[in-house]
């Protein structure tokens, strides 16, 4: 298998560009597609302080290298969402990463805001799934983190299969209001809303997968355990199977999506929260409501607890 672009010894095999590539100049297209996506969308330049919210996936650390390899200086931010093992691993892999790599990293506690409780804590106590919760404490405490430090950008490792999946849901239900801002940029609309995008909206997620290995980017193997029987894995699923029949229709998928121009829907009313003062839609944002419902759960909880004590 010869290289399409040097005739040097192919390794990679890229069925959806029907492409077959060295190593070397796999490590380029990859790298040339997060390029091509930060101008084609105007995401930030290379005086910009950007913000990467990094999991310890392969996602979210290839974005980390990927961007200081093509110049830029993004520092990454880690939320800590429990003190389970895996987190603890996250953690360490993340922690490896930055050694490597200059700028900073920065670690936020997620259950200092929970009384010391994991995200599947308060879940659990509030009987709400741990998907959700996980989703709306991150996208607060990301948002929340970037403005209060000063970045211009918040930039996370959704893939072009991820935002493929994203719009097939979206458009099953035509849910416009999801279609608008599932655009790979949104830019800074309110001053206490940091700018969020999406630099790896152009690479298929196998890509990506093989761009950690290449680069030899240590990241959790495994996806969400919690994420396991949601409707997007389904959907993802029977994405990745039309792909293998048809090479390259994620990618035709997603770019029509891109062609078509920006979807306006109706302009959401923004105002501010009561309790944070963070932009929301209804009077106390959905962060916040959490933080109450928890609150008061617990208090129930500890009461009988010590109401127990008391009997015994
Ligand atoms: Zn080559
Ligand atoms: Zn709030």
């Amino acid at each position: 298998m010869k290289c399409n672009i040097c005739g040097g010894a192919g390794h990679v095999r890229l069925p959806h560009f029907n492409l077959k590539v060295c190593d070397a100049h796999f490590l380029q297209l990859v790298e040339r597609r997060v390029e091509r996506a930060i101008q084609k969308f105007k995401m930030f330049d290379r005086a910009s302080r950007v913000l990467v919210a990094v999991s310890g996936g392969k996602d979210s650390l290839s974005l980390w290298h990927a961007l200081h390899r093509l110049g830029y200086a993004p520092d990454a931010l880690f939320i800590r969402l429990g003190v389970t093992p895996e987190v603890e691993r996250a953690q360490a892999l993340v922690q490896k990463a930055a050694a490597a790599l200059p700028g900073r990293l920065h670690v936020l506690d997620a259950t200092s805001y929970f009384g010391g409780a994991s995200v599947q804590e308060v879940a659990r106590m509030l009987r709400r799934p741990v998907c959700a919760v996980c989703g709306l404490v991150r996208r607060y405490l990301m948002n929340k983190f970037a403005c209060e430090h000063g970045y211009d950008v918040l930039a996370t490792g959704h893939n072009m299969t991820d935002e493929a999946t994203a719009l097939l849901g979206n458009l099953l239900h035509w849910q416009d209001g999801y279609l608008q801002r599932q655009w790979p940029v949104l830019p800074k609309s309110h001053p206490r809303f940091a700018a969020k995008v999406k630099p790896l909206a152009l690479n298929y997620e196998q890509d990506i997968k093989q761009y950690a290995v290449l680069r030899g980017i240590e990241h959790l193997e495994e996806s969400c355990p919690f994420a396991a029987g949601a409707t997007s894995r389904l959907y993802k699923r029977l994405l990745t199977e039309l792909e293998q029949a048809q090479p390259g229709i994620i990618g035709a998928f997603y770019l029509g999506y891109i062609r078509r121009g920006k979807i306006q829907a109706e302009p959401v009313k923004l105002q501010d929260c009561q309790q944070c003062g963070y932009p929301t839609t209804i009077p106390v944002c959905a962060f916040c409501r959490l933080l109450e419902q928890f609150s008061r759960k617990r208090k129930v909880a500890f009461s009988s607890d010590s109401a127990e004590a008391q009997a015994s």
